[in-house]
């Protein structure tokens, strides 16, 4: 196992690297944690700012592995939530990440003819949707490239409130009829 630490701070990782001599009040925690990156054989590195956005983003906001709870989504990339498949309802994503794809297949859908790759989840290898390489008619080439997860193989932290209020939305309405 390799573990790669990343930081946006460039002072820090320059005191870790060695390429710095840490002020003196700070000196003996680099030295302990150089120790340890020694011992591990970790690797820091300097990464820009926006990098640390992204990964905090998506740890925060992310849709993860219902299994696992890797990250694989971010909310923003749902382009629909009126997906279904085999084994229930379904979202369309712009972009997954951390999955793998198995391999391609034609494959009869309620909207015709695709070109499609089972994906999986790359921690725990548990399947969790498609991604649509090809679709055979016009009308469905926005498909191409993106990615469907399974609503029953995802945990989507944002999505409880909304499955709430669907469920509250028709005693509501009741009441003010
Ligand atoms: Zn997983």
């Amino acid at each position: 196992m390799r573990l790669i630490v990343e930081s946006d701070c460039r002072l820090v990782v320059d005191w870790l690297n060695g390429a710095v001599d840490p002020p003196p009040y700070i000196s003996s925690k680099v030295r302990s944690l150089k120790g340890l990156l020694s011992d591990w054989g970790w690797t820091v590195r300097w990464i820009p700012r926006v990098g640390n956005t992204a990964a905090d983003q998506l740890a925060k906001e992310g849709i993860g592995c219902k299994f696992c709870r890797t990250h694989l989504a971010l909310p923003d990339d749902i382009v629909s939530k009126s997906f279904h498949s085999r084994r229930g309802k379904a979202y369309l994503f712009n972009n997954a990440v951390n999955i793998t794809i198995g391999t391609l297949e034609e494959r009869m859908m309620l909207s015709g003819m695709h070109t499609v790759a089972d994906i999986f989840c790359c921690c725990c290898g548990q399947i969790v949707g498609w991604k649509y390489e090809a679709a055979h008619e016009k009308s469905q080439k926005y498909k191409e490239g993106k990615f469907v997860l399974e609503r029953g193989r995802i945990v989507d932290e944002n999505d409880s409130s909304s499955e709430v209020y669907i469920d509250t939305r028709p005693s509501m309405s009741d009441g003010e009829d």
